[in-house]
């Protein structure tokens, strides 16, 4: 396995020919925008499994009807504590912005709220979420189902059985990024397996299994036919939050879960968030007071040699250093961009 060559992409030029793809897919201009800006936002934090590598799976999402552009939220249910969105497979970038505008808003006024969003396209980067809730001084947590064939086996299981199931959570901090804690449920996002792939490097152990149930760090053993099978993270612990995302993201709201092995080609996500407003609460000071004093408190290890980093800040620093040098795409990916570019009517992806 030898590894490709990566392109350093100016992180506008990539932005912008991404608008142009959904543009000429159909998409109407906010729509575009919104993808387009969350796919480079994951690049940029360098979470490449959720970049512009996975316009080529949009695109054969509104192909196949998996996808279906232009949609718009709708409140299903509204019990003043609770909001349940249907999303109709709307492109998940504005189905998710929108349902988190409605929670923020909602907690704004009442101190808190629940908001379930309902069978969306792919919502991408959960972070990206949380992170619009922080912007506006909002403490939340996101639990997500993801339906799309089974690809995760259950701890104890060699034969995949639900999808990467992902958490996060975020915490604003005053004059400073808020912590955002975003991971999925797997060992390692699908995501990531197809970038290790494209880029021809192996999987560290432990993080999949072949279509055999045997552990390999050949990342091709997930795209085999039968597919081989992802590990939960943290063993049990990471198998029961695994479960908790199904169960709360869908099957308590109504929303599709994953219950059979194959998918039908495209990505679903629900996601049952908590948002809070330590505001409207009138508990931010002392909040914010308590927050400062644990994050100082683990910190402060550093002083003695530790590298202790606060979630949220590794992206940060990919993100520093990529608007600054550009953002690598490897070989593949670019050939799948350029192909997906074509397949909606466009010569090519265009100049990088
Ligand atoms: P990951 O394993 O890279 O973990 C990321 C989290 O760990 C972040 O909160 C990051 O800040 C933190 N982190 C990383 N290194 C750290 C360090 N040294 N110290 C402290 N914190 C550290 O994430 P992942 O599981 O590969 O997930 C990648 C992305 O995929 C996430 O954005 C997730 O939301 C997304 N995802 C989406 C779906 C979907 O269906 N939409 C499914 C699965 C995953």
């Amino acid at each position: 396995m030898s590894e490709t060559k990566m392109h350093l992409v100016p992180w506008d030029r990539l932005q912008a020919n991404t608008v142009s793809v959904f543009r000429a897919a159909g998409s109407e201009a906010r729509e575009a925008q919104l993808i387009a800006e969350h796919l480079v936002e994951a690049n940029l934090r360098g979470h490449d499994s959720h970049g512009v590598g996975v316009v080529p799976m949009y695109i054969n999402g509104v192909k196949s009807g998996g996808m279906v552009m232009n949609q718009s939220l709708t409140v299903a249910i509204d019990t003043g504590a609770m909001l349940i969105c249907d999303a109709g497979q709307g492109a998940g970038q504005v189905m998710a912005h929108d349902a988190m505008a409605l929670g923020i808003a909602r907690a704004r006024d009442e101190g808190s709220a629940i908001v379930s969003l309902r069978n969306s396209h792919h919502i991408g980067r959960i972070g990206h979420w949380a992170e619009q809730c922080a912007a506006a001084g909002m403490v939340s947590i996101h639990f997500v189902n993801v339906v799309a064939g089974a690809i995760v086996a259950p701890f104890g299981g060699t034969q995949s059985r639900l999808g990467t199931n992902p958490f996060a959570a975020a915490f604003p901090r005053d004059g400073a990024p808020p912590v955002v804690v975003d991971f999925a449920t797997s060992k390692l996002a699908a995501g990531k397996v197809r970038v290790a792939h494209n880029k021809g490097v192996k999987l560290p152990p432990g993080a999949l299994l072949d279509n055999q149930g045997k552990p390999t760090i050949n990342p091709g053993a997930l795209f085999d036919t039968p597919p081989g099978s992802l590990t939960t993270f943290g063993e049990h612990k990471g198998w029961g939050m695994m479960l908790a995302c199904e169960l709360l993201g869908a099957a308590l709201v109504g929303a599709p879960t994953q219950h059979q092995k194959d998918g039908n080609g495209a990505v679903i996500n629900s996601m049952f968030s908590v948002i809070v407003s330590p505001e409207r609460l009138g508990t931010s000071g002392p909040f914010a007071a308590e927050m400062e004093s644990v994050l100082g408190w683990v910190l402060s290890e550093n002083e003695g040699g530790g590298s202790v980093k606060l979630p949220g800040m590794p992206e940060l620093e990919t993100k520093a250093k990529r608007l600054a040098e550009g953002v690598p795409v490897d070989a593949a990916t670019l050939e799948q961009l350029e192909k997906s570019a074509r397949d909606v009517g466009l010569t090519g992806f265009g100049a990088l």
